[in-house]
């Protein structure tokens, strides 16, 4: 695979305008978009799926191995006669770091062109909102991780990076972090890595990630919703990513479902994530507590409700804590009347219920499933299955990696962008 870096302006060396090389360009561009959505091909299984000859498969397959992008893994199965050999993506040709930024954390994994994690997910307790310095400590971390890992900064195709809030996909600037400036996100970590770096909103990646990797792959209609620290709404329609207008579609915890209720940090009154978000819960349980509700949270955090985290309250949950299990079914219940409203817009297939708030399984979609009776059109419910995301916290980390793949190849190959899954313009 050729190196990242500046788009080359005369291309790769094909040249421009020749249609027998353009041919041959997009060739491989469809060949390596194949092995990476499908895994291992033999020649004459490429040659049916492009339906091109076996000389220009094998000659695409030489100049693919030549760059070091592709690799034989030996003797494949025999349809009668002599076993044929199997091609793939080289799985260490090049690794993504993906980071997930959020509020109050970060995370930070690295992935091959397998997309197999490679080490562990390295997690730091800085995000945006608690502190001036996210820059800097994300490129030590991620710099540590790739040390640890023994993976040189000269075999990394990119970059994939996640975070909240508004980004505008057109300018490919944040709303909601000013820290960030007004200039694109993109850039800014460009500079600081060195490297091809592309943004996406978190949980715009997560439903990526289920879509690709988890349990939204081959469905079409599938809305993935996102509880953490906020509530967000990632939309597939018709197998594509929905970004809305600017990039600021999915704003679902936004909605207001109490016009009395608490002011949000939107400026508007009684938003659902006043009520069923992981910020509304930890404050909920830390108020609660004070006044005398007796809770294993408290035991959690050793009598400090300071440290009591959306995590605290699921692991409390799921160790029986009765008071950790209603604050989490009351969510659920407020959560179901807002799900009511997009199924009955959408008519999805399935709702994914993922983010942070993943890890409290059937105790969060349960009751979700449960309200949506009282709240839905029985045909629209019957229609739509209420599940939980199946990649849990990696969502968002493996919902980067195609675009990273994605982008850099097209980059690589001109701009020629064949993948059937589309990509924001950010
Ligand atoms: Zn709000």
């Amino acid at each position: 695979m050729n190196k990242p870096g500046k788009k080359k302006k005369n291309g790769n060396g094909f040249g421009r305008g020749n249609p027998q090389n353009i041919k041959k360009l997009l060739l491989k561009k469809q060949v390596i978009d194949i092995f990476y959505k499908e895994g291992m091909k033999t020649i004459s299984e490429l040659c049916e799926v492009t339906n091109n000859s076996i000389p220009s498969i094998t000659n695409i397959m030489n100049e693919l191995s030549a760059e070091g992008l592709v690799k034989n893994f030996g003797i494949g199965k025999s349809k009668g006669g002599r076993k044929p050999a199997i091609y793939g993506l080289s799985p260490d040709a090049s690794m993504i770091v993906s980071i997930e930024i959020s509020r109050k954390f970060s995370r930070i994994a690295i992935f091959n062109l397998h997309n197999e994690q490679i080490g562990k997910i390295l997690e730091i307790p800085f995000g945006l909102e608690n502190t001036e310095n996210i820059l800097s400590i994300l490129k030590k971390e991620s710099d540590t991780l790739l040390n640890t890992n023994k993976i040189r900064k000269s075999s990394l195709l990119g970059y994939g990076i996640t975070i909240p809030g508004l980004i505008d996909i057109k300018k490919g600037i944040s709303y909601s972090y000013p820290q960030f400036g007004d200039r694109p996100i993109s850039e800014t970590f460009e500079e600081l890595f060195g490297l091809n770096s592309f943004i996406e909103h978190d949980t715009k990646a997560m439903a990526m990630g289920e879509a690709w990797f988890g349990y939204a792959r081959d469905k079409s209609n599938v809305l993935f919703i996102n509880i953490g620290s906020g509530i967000g709404l990632g939309i597939f329609i018709n197998g594509e990513l929905y970004h809305g207008n600017s990039g600021f579609s999915g704003e679902f915890g936004h909605i207001q479902m109490n016009p009395e209720g608490e002011l949000c940090y939107c400026g508007k009154i009684g938003c659902l994530e006043t009520i069923a978000s992981g910020t509304a819960l930890v404050k909920k349980s830390q108020m609660k507590i004070k006044n005398g509700k007796s809770s294993i949270i408290s035991k959690i955090v050793e009598g400090d409700i300071e440290k009591i985290n959306l995590k605290t309250i699921i692991d409390a949950a799921n160790n029986g804590d009765l008071f950790a299990i209603e604050l989490i079914e009351e969510a659920g219940e407020y959560l179901a009347k807002g799900i009511s409203i997009l199924i009955h817009l959408f008519n999805p297939e399935a709702i994914i219920i993922g983010g942070e708030i993943a890890e409290a399984g059937n105790l969060i979609t349960d009751p979700i499933r449960q309200k949506l009776n009282k709240y839905t059109m029985l045909r629209l419910k019957q229609d739509t299955r209420i599940v939980q995301s199946e990649l849990k916290e990696k969502a968002g980390l493996m919902g980067t990696i195609p675009m990273v793949v994605n982008k850099t190849i097209a980059q690589n190959y001109e701009n020629l962008n064949l993948l059937a899954r589309p990509f924001p313009e950010s």
